[in-house]
């Protein structure tokens, strides 16, 4: 039970209230709501959410038409409060919220398209990140954030030795690209193996599973990334591990992360279970 009301957003990415996935936020927004948090929606494709970033998401004038560039022309109009309403309005939610679950079908082993434009467009530079305010020093450091995604292929599929290759290798680039540089507290991921192909006892299964979690949520470790004190920040060290982080790690079996292995063998399940800080 959350020991002060909560507000989580659901960014929800499938086009069927049918859906496998369309049960599994209803689990989410029942629970939740049972804990007294406030839980708010928003279903891309319902919304009819515009995928794309382009000009039309600043109003008013640009500062160059000729040359259009999408950071810097976001960046003056989020400033300014002329980013396009749509847009202001994702970003108004994210603010309010304690904790974002994105919730979607893998595709092409990661997001759908629209969610992938609503991270495009609603994370803008300056509202979610800026050189200064990136990684551990991230605009949302205290914030959550989850990918709980349903997937075509099994578990097995996705094991090191798998012919997908390593779940957490996948997991990367949205995980530590996208959730760890804006500076959330990343929440191991809710996987739901191939749900189609599953027998419906083993679905309930899952939904009973993914219930059970979300009443211990707030309470529980997020995954490991390395600290930005641990990087070199300048243009000369090139935003590398400092030396002496790396020989502090030298002697190690494993690397630091799935990104910064180091060349070693790969660090296992970094990007699925929770573990102490680097
Ligand atoms: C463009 C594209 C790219 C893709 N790329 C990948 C990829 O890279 N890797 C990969 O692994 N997969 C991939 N897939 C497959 C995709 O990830 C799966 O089809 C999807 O995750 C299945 O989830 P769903 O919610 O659509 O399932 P659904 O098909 O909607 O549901 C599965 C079953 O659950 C049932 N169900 C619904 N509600 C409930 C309930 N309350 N209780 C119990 N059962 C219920 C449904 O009736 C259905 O029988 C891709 C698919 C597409 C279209």
């Amino acid at each position: 039970m959350a020991t002060q009301r909560k507000t989580v957003l659901i960014v929800f990415a499938h086009q069927s209230p049918r859906s496998f996935n369309a049960a599994v936020r209803d689990v989410a927004v029942h629970t939740l709501q049972g804990q007294g948090c406030q839980v708010i929606v928003s279903d891309l494709y319902a919304m009819d959410f515009r995928a794309v970033a382009t000009a039309k998401d600043i109003a008013g004038e640009l500062q160059n038409p000729e040359y259009f560039k999408y950071n810097e022309e976001t960046l003056v109009a989020w400033r300014e409060g002329r980013l396009s309403e749509d847009i202001t309005a994702e970003q108004r939610k994210v603010q309010e919220a304690d904790l974002i679950i994105f919730q979607f079908p893998m595709y092409w082993f990661s997001m759908p398209a629209i969610l992938k434009g609503w991270i495009d467009r609603v994370f803008t530079q300056g509202f979610a990140f800026s050189l200064q305010k990136m990684y551990s020093n991230g605009v949302f450091k205290d914030k959550k954030a989850l990918l709980s995604f349903t997937t075509g292929a099994p578990e097995s599929m996705f094991l090191p030795d798998g012919i997908n290759g390593d779940i957490n290798i996948t997991l990367w680039p949205i995980q530590n690209g996208v959730l760890n540089f804006c500076g959330f507290q990343v929440l191991p991921p809710q996987i739901f193996w191939a749900p189609a192909t599953s027998p419906t006892s083993v679905r309930k299964v899952m939904l009973e599973a993914w219930q059970t979690r979300l009443g211990a949520l707030w309470e529980e470790t997020p995954l490991s990334f390395a600290k930005m004190h641990l990087f070199d920040m300048s243009l000369q060290g090139g935003f590398r591990l400092r030396p002496e982080v790396k020989e502090q790690h030298q002697g190690d079996t494993y690397g630091i992360t799935t990104g910064q292995h180091l060349g070693k063998p790969l660090l296992p399940n970094n990007q699925i279970r929770a573990a102490p800080t680097i």
